[in-house]
């Protein structure tokens, strides 16, 4: 059976990830490749459509979160490298072979358990050792590796094909951490070629690294906010020219002549100040548009920024759009991107949230179809 959606969706404009992704090559130096971080589902953009639009554009390589987010690009036909940051839990073994998916290794008993398995299969899997040169989460520490390396090289089953490591702090331009960080990851990657080891691939920048700080001896960059119009930090704000790639519309179902004193939605957090003309627009929390804009959000309506108005409810908003001459039912509204020349950021999302754009991205839930264009 055929029927019309909620007039409520999510706009994914791929000649903007295709701009992004030109200034992130612009920023790789002449020996270094993209390895596009596509994980929790390309930050909400659709993992399997923006992948396929990169391999478009000449990306070859990708780096998911979990197995799962692996298998679906999989299913969908797309071949390329895949670097599986979330690593193997004990029981994925077997899929990650059948798979040809790279894990990152960070632990002895995953390279024991993959080992075994490859041997099992009289095969081969290539990883890339992870290491931690302080950003204080997954990964070997120097003592670690050098304890490990001896053994690691009579492990016949692995490919170290690649060597890599996470900044904690490349979103503030002048940290020492991050210069910490350089230090100790050149220090472990000297460790591991003077154990006889030679991974082909080096990598440690995210967008921030990316954007600011280098990485002569890295073959890969692994940006994943800037691709999708994000800034690192707002330190980055003069740095980099992106574009929004998410716009989130919503068309209005219902327009109201309130008069005044009349209160609006859970709680009666407004009441109309004067006679009002509200529209009502089929988005709420449960589809990622934050509560906290209750009276605080806006939204992009005939050219102009029109404010929410109330409480934001599971499935609905309220607008005030008294001053918008000539609105209807049905027109749409744009609340995250642009429109008409005018920008509602990520950006700007995340500060009034006290968030980060990465989680303004990831938040609009899957309820909300993705339109690619
Ligand atoms: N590399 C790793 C290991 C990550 O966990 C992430 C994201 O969290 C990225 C790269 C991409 O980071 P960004 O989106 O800041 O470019």
């Amino acid at each position: 059976m055929t029927y019309s959606a909620r007039p409520t969706w999510v706009d994914i404009d791929l000649s903007a990830l295709q701009h992004n992704l030109q200034q992130a090559l612009n920023l790789c130096s002449s020996n270094q490749r993209v390895l596009a971080v596509v994980k929790a589902d390309a930050y909400g953009h659709g993992a399997v459509q923006v992948t396929r639009a990169l391999q478009r554009f000449g990306v070859r390589d990708f780096a998911v979160a979990t197995l799962e987010e692996a298998l679906e690009l999989r299913q969908a036909g797309i071949g390329d490298n895949l670097l599986i940051l979330g690593g193997c839990f004990p029981g994925q073994e077997a899929v990650f072979l059948e798979f040809n998916l790279m894990p990152i290794l960070m632990d002895t008993a995953t390279a024991a358990r993959l080992n075994a398995e490859a041997l099992r299969r009289k095969r081969q899997i290539k990883v890339h050792l992870k290491v931690d040169s302080g950003m204080g989460r997954v990964g070997f520490l120097p003592a670690q590796l050098q304890e490990f390396l001896p053994q690691l090289r009579q492990l016949d089953g692995l490919i170290i094909e690649g060597f890599m490591s996470h900044l904690a702090c490349a979103d503030e331009l002048d940290s020492v951490v991050t210069h910490t960080q350089q230090d100790q990851f050149l220090m472990m990657l000297q460790m591991v070629r003077d154990a006889g080891l030679q991974p082909r691939e080096v990598h440690l920048n995210n967008s921030a690294g990316l954007s600011a700080w280098g990485c002569p001896d890295c073959t890969l960059s692994r940006p994943g906010i800037i691709l999708y119009g994000g800034l690192p930090s707002p330190a980055f704000s003069t740095r980099l020219d992106l574009q929004p790639v998410m716009h989130l519309r919503s068309c209005i179902a219902q327009l109201r002549s309130l008069p005044a004193g009349s209160g609006i939605s859970y709680g009666h957090s407004y009441h109309a100040h004067d006679n009002m003309l509200i529209a009502v627009l089929p988005i709420g929390y449960a589809d990622g548009y934050n509560r906290l804009f209750s009276n605080r959000g806006q939204g992009i309506l005939r050219g102009q920024k029109v404010p929410v108005v109330g409480k934001v409810c599971m499935d609905w908003i309220m607008l005030d759009v008294s001053y918008v001459t000539g609105v209807e039912i049905g027109d749409c509204v744009t609340l995250l991107g642009s429109m008409d020349d005018i920008s509602i950021t990520g950006d700007g999302w995340a500060e009034q949230l006290n968030t980060i754009p990465y989680e303004v991205f990831c938040r609009i839930g899957n309820r909300i179809p993705r339109r690619y264009q």
